[in-house]
């Protein structure tokens, strides 16, 4: 079971910011950015982005509305999202999540 499945099931706490049916959205633990939460799916069913099917359109649209709304309630207008798929960009956690920061000035490329 992941980290994430923990926080789900409430077996391990975190700074919540939003939860519904479907998705939850909590600060993460080590930020990188003045403001930075993760959304993620509440089903275990997609490990990465790579994994997501067809069928999970809905869900992951719901995703990025459910960041955008979080992203305005936090205050920010300008922030980044940002997905990491694979171990080779630095994925650590596999359970798809979505992370939005804000509340600094960022450069592009990324590292
Ligand atoms: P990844 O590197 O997989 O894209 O992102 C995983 C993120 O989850 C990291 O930014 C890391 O700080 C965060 N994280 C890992 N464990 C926990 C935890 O137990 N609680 C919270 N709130 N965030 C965590």
């Amino acid at each position: 079971m992941t980290i994430f499945k923990k926080i789900i099931n409430k077996e391990i706490p975190a700074n919540i910011l939003y939860e519904d049916d479907f998705c939850l959205a909590f600060h993460d633990i080590n930020p990188k950015a003045p403001i930075h939460f993760l959304v993620i799916p509440k089903t275990t069913e997609i490990d990465k982005l790579s994994s997501a099917k067809k069928e999970h359109k809905d869900l992951l649209g719901h995703l990025m509305i459910t960041a955008k709304e979080l992203a305005e309630k936090e205050g920010l207008k300008d922030f980044r999202v940002v997905i990491n798929n694979g171990e080779g960009v630095g994925q650590t956690v596999f359970h798809l999540h979505i992370h939005v920061l804000g509340g600094r000035d960022f450069t592009w490329p990324p590292g």
